[in-house]
Formats: structure tokens, C-alpha cells, sequence
């Protein structure tokens, strides 16, 4: 294999287990609920999903499940959750 390469996938290892250095900006990802699919979408710091829950609580089950999963990789002001 070439060793450009070779030096660019170690790279990526390294990279893949420093997660503080991606910050997620925008994206959609559909929720598999335990009764229906969701669409969760996070986009100017704002979240967003399809489910009747968030309509009237602006967070929900599958928000706060991304924000566990994405932890560091959101920016700060998006990946706390509200206190019980
Ligand atoms: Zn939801």
C-alpha cells in the first residue's frame, strides 16, 4: 500500500479518537422510535424532531439520545440537557 496512505489512515485512527476536535454544524438523521420513525434534524444550534413530544416540549427521547451519542462533538450550548 502506499505509505501516503498508510500515514493517512494512522492519522485517522488517531483522529477518530479525539472526538473534541469535530463539532457537528448541521445534520438530519431519521430515529428509529420504539412506535414510528422520526425525523431529528440539528441546524443553527437549534434541534428539531417530528414527534408529538417535542411539538409541545422542544426536546424529546430522540434528542437527548443524539445528544448522548454526540456528546463533544455538539457545541456546548446544544448538548446539555434540560435538569429534570
Ligand atoms: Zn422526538
Amino acid at each position: 500500500m502506499n505509505s501516503a496512505l498508510i500515514s493517512k489512515i494512522e492519522k485517522a485512527k488517531r483522529y477518530a479518537e479525539e472526538r473534541d476536535r469535530v463539532t457537528f454544524v448541521q445534520f438530519t438523521a431519521r430515529f428509529r422510535g420504539d412506535n414510528d420513525y422520526h425525523t431529528v434534524s440539528f441546524q443553527d444550534g437549534r434541534w428539531h424532531c417530528t414527534c408529538h413530544f417535542f411539538a409541545s416540549w422542544n426536546i424529546c427521547s430522540h434528542t437527548m439520545a443524539l445528544q448522548r451519542i454526540l456528546g463533544e462533538m455538539l457545541p456546548a450550548e446544544a448538548a446539555a440537557e434540560p435538569a429534570p
